[in-house]
């Protein structure tokens, strides 16, 4: 914090910053590591955050990246990932091409974009993208076992795997499944189950099973600065020959990044105080989209060098308010501050992942905010 307070010092006024943390992004990294099974490869999901200083960090620390788009796999390449795996529902024929050329593993999602991937030419290894019967886990964004665009669904895999095309070789399965899920021993029974239905599947289907790819969906609760329990994940066991993939983005990334922005405006309307800030959702639109309240810090700042008054609130609930024209531009909601000051910082901690990268940047054209990247 002692870091971040004095980058954030050194800002031109009004400041606002993304800061990146690259030791956090090791830390993580390393604890992640230590808590899986052997015959885990860690990929870091790129979408979560595609700076290039934490793509470049990632591909050092973790086996390799995941992606899901030619520009996420572009930054891999650059950044020398040993191991590239390539999943998402729509890739173009470009994009085909150029993870093929990458030695990327795919991770096929239906039947059309296996003859597809044939009809380029392909001879490569394969896995087969899943939305099994029942989803087994509970979080954000369930992904299986329910109707969505992802993967092949599990009553269809029957009439797929009798009909691959030559040149492609089944050798595992993806069945990422959830998003921020916070109970650990649901996550390692997920696993194991993971696991044992691809064994199980292999075997009926004479499939040499390689590769089981369980996704990410380690979670954070924002509210707290709790984690999912990663110590159940150990116990999971994985047989001799078959690699159990995980490729998480927002348990590696949320804690390496902040989001600080400067108060430019305090005022009271219908019995509410707002604090609005040079910044908003544009920049940080993750508790908009997920309907929760982002917990912020308040770094003082005493220089005022302005010849007005400075507004200044104390003991109060105040809603943190972005500088969009829009009633919706609201990061929290009624959090108590002891006092609070135009010039002041919110600093939103938790947002080095799924921040600045799923943010509607160019609406209402506000300059972007610095980024920053420690140490
Ligand atoms: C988004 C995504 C991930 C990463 O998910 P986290 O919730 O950030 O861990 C991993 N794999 C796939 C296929 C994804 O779509």
């Amino acid at each position: 914090m002692a870091d971040l307070t004095a980058a954030l010092h050194r800002l031109p006024t009004p400041r606002c910053a993304y800061l990146y943390d690259t030791d956090v992004l090791r830390a993580r990294a390393g604890q992640l590591r230590a808590a899986v099974p052997p015959r885990t490869t860690l990929l870091y999901a790129v979408k979560a955050n595609g700076h290039p200083d934490v793509v470049r960090t990632m591909a050092q620390q973790c086996d390799g990246l995941e992606v899901a788009s030619g520009g996420e796999l572009a930054l891999a390449v650059t950044a020398g990932a040993d191991r590239i795996v390539f999943g998402g529902p729509a890739k173009t024929d470009t994009e085909l091409t150029a993870a093929l050329k990458a030695g990327a593993l795919l991770n096929v999602e239906s039947p059309h974009e296996l003859r597809r991937l044939a009809a380029l030419g392909a001879n490569t290894d394969i896995c087969l993208r899943v939305n099994r019967a029942e989803g087994s886990l509970t979080g954000s964004h369930t992904m299986t076992g329910t109707p969505t665009p992802f993967g092949i669904d599990e009553t269809q895999l029957p009439s797929v795997l009798a009909d691959i095309p030559p040149g492609l070789r089944v050798i595992g399965f993806h069945l990422h499944a959830v998003s921020n899920n916070l109970d650990g021993p649901a996550h390692a029974a997920f696993l194991t189950d993971a696991i044992d239905w691809s064994l199980k599947t292999a075997f009926s289907y004479d499939i040499p099973l390689r590769v089981v790819n369980a996704g990410g969906g380690l979670g954070v609760d924002y509210l707290t600065d709790a984690s999912i329990d990663l110590t159940p994940l150990s116990s999971v066991q994985v047989p001799d020959g078959v690699e159990l993939i995980l490729e998480p983005g927002r348990w590696l990334a949320a804690d390496a990044g902040w989001y600080a922005t400067e108060v430019l405006d305090l005022k009271t309307t219908h019995g509410r105080t707002f604090a609005v800030l040079r910044g908003g959702t544009h920049h940080f639109r993750l508790p908009a989209a997920w309907g929760y309240s982002h917990p912020f810090q308040i770094i003082p700042i005493d220089e005022w060098p302005h010849p007005y008054p400075r507004l200044q609130v104390t003991d109060t609930p105040v809603d943190a308010v972005g500088e969009l024209c829009t009633p919706r531009d609201v990061l929290t909601r009624n959090q108590h501050v002891p006092r609070l000051r135009t010039g002041d910082l919110l600093v939103f901690p938790r947002a080095g992942a799924y921040g600045w990268d799923i943010s509607h940047h160019d609406f209402l054209r506000h300059d972007p905010p610095t980024f920053l990247t420690l140490p």
